[in-house]
């Protein structure tokens, strides 16, 4: 489970209590006061803002900023070759961790052939010799 959390390969929208999947990045460009808003970058960038198709469309930028839409539809990226990789892994790690190691029987096995075959199906009676008579 926390293998999972770690290299989750799904993305959500970076906006704050929003828990949609992210299907556009936003990529501030501060020095021609410019936002681009494109398809969803193949791979998590820093300083990018990955948005759901609500924020999308709905983002605005500051007052004097320039925004740029590349795309007015958003598709979500199909996953990286990293991406399904990193599931792989995941996979793999959590089924190491499931498969219990085999340990070996702990009660005592008794085949056929240990087992005298002949047992007495009555017990026998028969008096012993007092052999306390010199006392
Ligand atoms: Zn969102």
């Amino acid at each position: 489970m926390v293998a999972w959390m770690i290299v989750n390969p799904i993305r959500k929208c970076s906006r704050q209590n929003c828990h949609e999947k992210a299907v556009a990045t936003l990529t501030y460009g501060y020095d021609d006061a410019t936002a681009v808003l494109g398809p969803l970058s193949p791979t998590p960038e820093p300083g990018a803002f990955d948005l759901c198709v609500q924020h999308a469309h709905s983002v605005t930028v500051p007052r004097g900023w320039t925004m740029i839409r590349l795309v007015t539809e958003f598709e979500p990226a199909p996953p990286s070759d990293s991406d399904l990789m990193a599931l792989a892994n995941a996979i793999r790690e959590t089924s190491k961790r499931e498969v219990p190691p085999p340990a070996r029987a702990t009660r005592e096995i008794h085949r056929p052939t240990d087992v005298p075959t002949h047992r007495p199906t009555n017990p026998v009676l028969r008096v012993v010799p007092d052999t306390d008579e010199d006392l």
